[in-house]
């Protein structure tokens, strides 16, 4: 299981901000990086997930979605 650090390197790396699930719930809260850091608090709809156009998934090879909903790698 790979840990990603949660650091502001990796948050400017996260892509998450262009997704169509990202709403103004995350927006307001400025929330990224699920993937280090868990979870979101945000009700949310499912409208697809771009994790794996991400650099963050490529250089830790993670192969789920939906971080924002699973919680952390
Ligand atoms: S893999 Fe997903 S949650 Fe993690 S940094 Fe990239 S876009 Fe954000
Ligand atoms: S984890 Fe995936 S679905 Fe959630 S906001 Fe980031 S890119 Fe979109």
């Amino acid at each position: 299981m790979p840990v990603i650090p949660d650091t502001m390197e990796n948050l400017k790396k996260c892509i998450c901000g262009g997704c169509p699930t990202h709403n103004q719930c995350m927006k307001d809260r400025m929330e990224g990086l699920f993937c280090a850091r868990g979870k979101t608090d945000c009700e949310f709809t499912k409208k697809g997930c771009i994790c794996g156009s991400c650099p963050i998934a490529s250089e830790y090879r993670l192969d789920k979605s939906y971080y924002c909903e699973i919680g952390a790698a």
